[in-house]
């Protein structure tokens, strides 16, 4: 057996020949993958509990990741931590997530611990009381809080509705892009590290399920987005779509585009203010992108 990066709990490695990298299976991160060189980086880097459970719960929002030492290095390292009510939101959202319906129950299971970003059982238990404190999350059975049943009270489930709509305290940033070959850099060289060092926390969903596939979890990532970064290159239906939406939804959206797809965006979009980019280029684009969001919505929390 051996042991998560992360949260140190026993588990499966899987070799990807092909890749030169490893598929991990954790009960308490889920899923991702992670390439040679990235293993022996994160070891090298002695990273402090609370960036451990930072990227536990970046890890268990983003499944199936891809940790190569280039993401690693520019944002893994850096993301921010929720303040304490953010983490008491996400539990109750992966509470909610888990039992489906209001009126059902859940049993705790070790994934409380990473999508409220605890790094121990100490930070969870505070977590859990103020979710019972506040009248949101009745607890029973059992001594401790992991053989206890949870179940969200009204009270609770109608917090959820309202923190639904409302997302001016949310840190993360959604990025709508085509997941193809030739561009797939673009996220781990400027796009995520952009939005990292303006103070947020990217979030994409998982490159070979997306390709214009919308379902219901790109709409309520975005849905919990303060913004959406948009690279156009290649023109997907996905992109125009995700874009759209989140305009509808009155956040802002930052533009991309490869200089030699520009001639074919779409009319509608020519009016924004698009940052143009190419493969030379991408440094530059990192410097712009952070700029830009940091001069429409101020630096984010990630420190
Ligand atoms: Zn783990």
């Amino acid at each position: 057996m051996e042991s998560c990066l992360f949260c140190e709990k026993e588990i499966k490695f899987a070799s990807l020949g092909s890749k030169d990298a490893s598929r991990a299976y954790c009960p308490q991160c889920g899923e991702y993958e992670v390439s040679r060189t990235a293993i022996v980086t994160i070891i090298h880097n002695h990273l402090s509990e609370r960036q451990k459970a930072n990227i536990s719960g970046w890890l268990v929002e983003n499944q199936d990741f891809e940790i190569n030492t280039t993401n690693f290095n520019n944002f893994l390292i850096n993301l921010s931590t929720p303040s304490f009510l953010n983490k008491a939101d996400k539990l109750l959202t992966y509470i909610a997530k888990q039992s489906g319906y209001a009126g059902s129950s859940i049993k705790y299971d070790p994934k409380f611990m990473s999508h409220s970003y605890s790094m121990n059982p100490f930070e969870l238990e505070a977590v859990i009381e103020y979710l019972g404190e506040t009248n949101r999350v009745l607890a029973e059975g059992g001594n401790y809080y992991f053989e206890h049943e949870y179940k969200i009270t009204p009270n609770g489930w109608i917090h959820l509705d309202q923190i639904s709509k409302n997302n001016e305290h949310s840190n993360q940033g959604f990025v709508a892009m085509w997941f193809d070959d030739s561009i797939r850099a673009l996220y781990d060289e400027a796009i995520a590290p952009a939005i990292s060092d303006a103070g947020y926390d990217p979030h994409r969903v998982d490159l070979r399920e997306h390709n214009d596939k919308i379902d219901d979890e790109i709409i309520s990532q975005i849905r919990k987005s303060k913004f959406v970064v948009a690279d156009f290159t290649g023109h997907r239906g996905g992109v125009y779509f995700e874009a759209g939406f989140a305009k509808g939804l009155g956040l802002e959206v930052f533009w991309l585009c490869r200089d030699d797809d520009l001639k074919d965006l779409h009319f509608d979009i020519r009016q924004y203010n698009c940052i143009v980019w190419n493969d030379s280029k991408k440094e530059e684009l990192r410097k712009r992108l952070t700029a830009r969001i940091e001069s429409v919505l101020s630096h984010g929390n990630n420190s």
